[in-house]
């Protein structure tokens, strides 16, 4: 269980808007890195929703690495993303980065997102704390388990409970991966907290020919879902192409993962 106050013996399940996550279904959310234009946004919709996604991904407000780079967005992406999430009935998530986005983001989308490189912002924290939407927390990329549950702690200590955990990919010597995915945070993270846990193999290993067989070793695992990047046309995608899937692997992915959970008692 986790430490500190938020001790809780029965495993969460989160509700929102009439799905749950950390029942037995295993959920997917997908689509692109970030929202590029409302048509590109409309279509990725439509073909994960189609693929089995259940939640539309997107990110407004990008982090990047380079701020040579695309930054996302901004409200106008949000708009987008949550325009093509209620077309195909499907939830949305994107990433907050600064305090000064929550309000706007919780008013538009459904699950809000923390990067790997806010884990430990702790005013950040704080502020999602005070705002109904669930939250998806991702890992630090330098994080122990125990300072990524202290990190969920203090959301939930300021009053959200619906925390997500979501392990990333962490940093290590290789470099041949963009991360090392610690597949081993499902049941370690299962045991030690009752909050829901999902994998993002997309940056977790950051080249998408890895992506499908670490789905299956999530979800044999124990995952609570899966956070996956796809784009109608993956090599063109503005971010992470290289790590970005397409459609129809997803729909595979789908298919055959839902084997996988059958056999572990769960269910895609
Ligand atoms: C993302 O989901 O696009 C993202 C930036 O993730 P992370 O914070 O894990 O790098
Ligand atoms: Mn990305």
């Amino acid at each position: 269980m986790l430490t500190g106050k938020n001790d809780n013996k029965k495993k969460t399940i989160i509700e929102c808007k009439g799905r749950s996550i950390g029942g037995e279904k295993i959920i997917i959310m997908s689509g692109s890195c970030a929202v590029e234009s409302e048509a590109q946004i409309m279509e990725t919709a439509r073909l994960v929703s189609a693929a089995g996604a259940t939640i539309l991904r997107g990110g407004a407000y990008k982090p990047r690495t380079s701020p040579y780079d695309f930054q996302g967005l901004g409200e106008t992406g949000l708009d987008y993303l949550k325009q093509a999430a209620e077309h195909y009935g499907m939830l949305s998530i994107s990433e907050v980065m600064d305090g000064s986005e929550i309000e706007m983001t919780a008013d538009k989308i459904d699950i809000l997102q923390v990067g790997t490189r806010n884990m430990q912002n702790y005013s950040l924290l704080k502020q999602l704390g005070r705002v109904k939407n669930p939250i998806l927390l991702k890992r630090g990329f330098a994080a122990t388990y125990r300072e990524f549950l202290l990190a969920a702690e203090y959301i939930m200590n300021a009053g959200n409970p619906n925390v997500i955990l979501c392990e990333r990919g962490i940093r290590t010597f290789e470099t041949y991966t963009r991360n090392t995915l610690d597949i081993a945070a499902v049941p370690i993270l299962q045991e030690l907290s009752h909050l829901p846990v999902i994998i993002d193999p997309s940056h977790g290993v950051g080249l998408r020919q890895y992506v499908e067989p670490l789905c299956y070793a999530a979800i044999a695992a124990g995952c609570d879902g899966l956070l996956i990047e796809a784009h109608p046309t993956p090599d063109e995608a503005l971010s992470d192409a290289q790590q970005t899937i397409s459609p129809d692997l997803l729909s595979q992915i789908v298919k055959k993962g839902r084997v996988i959970a059958n056999a572990v008692g769960r269910n895609v």
